[in-house]
């Protein structure tokens, strides 16, 4: 029997978007497993726990058999070679990703050069989606509703109460 694929894709997903969900559903058509896993690691104060992201990642992420949901702390390439993965998937949007993400690879191939890291190309209409957005929109009252899936919309609105918008275009004054 040959050995499955299987794939990690790790990020913060704080909180998931439909950029994430594009990469993750094109991933899937490509591995036998994708892993979309949670970093414990993040230097960044998230609006959401880790439990949150995974929950939301769950749901959203449901209609996919292939896709495992999970989170990691400690190196990448560490938890990859555990988990049986040969591949790292990472979305690229612009051309300032590209320094980052070039960085990361260059440094997880020096760590341990059985895995790659493989980047996908957004989906052009993403191309400008990042979470930072969508939670800076969402507290300001802005309508979030075609860039997340329908379970961040619902949280968003709990965490910010009254201030998010649910109609199409509507921007509170
Ligand atoms: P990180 O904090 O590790 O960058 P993110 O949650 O922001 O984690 O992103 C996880 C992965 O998803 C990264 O590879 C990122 O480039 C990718 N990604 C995020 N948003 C988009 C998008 N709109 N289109 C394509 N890839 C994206």
């Amino acid at each position: 029997m040959s050995e499955l694929t299987i794939a990690v894709c790790p990020g913060s997903f704080d909180p998931v978007t439909n950029g994430h969900l594009d990469i993750i559903e094109r991933a899937a058509r490509i591995f036998d497993l994708v892993i979309v896993s949670v970093s414990r690691n993040s230097s960044k104060i998230p609006l959401f726990t880790i439990d949150e992201r995974m929950q939301m990642l769950k749901e959203s992420t449901s209609h996919i058999k292939n896709v495992e949901i999970d989170a990691f702390d400690g190196l990448l390439v560490k938890y990859a070679k555990r988990r049986n993965a040969q591949v790292i998937i990472r979305g690229l949007r612009a051309v300032s990703d590209f320094e980052y993400e070039f960085q990361m690879a260059s440094m997880n191939h020096k760590l341990n050069d059985e895995i790659e890291t493989l980047f996908m190309m957004t989906n052009n209409d993403y191309a400008y989606l990042r979470s930072s957005a969508v939670k800076e929109v969402a507290s300001l009252g802005g309508c979030v509703r075609d860039l997340v899936p329908e379970i961040v919309l619902k949280e968003l609105r709990h965490k910010f109460s009254n201030t998010v918008s649910t109609e199409r275009g509507n921007y509170d004054e």
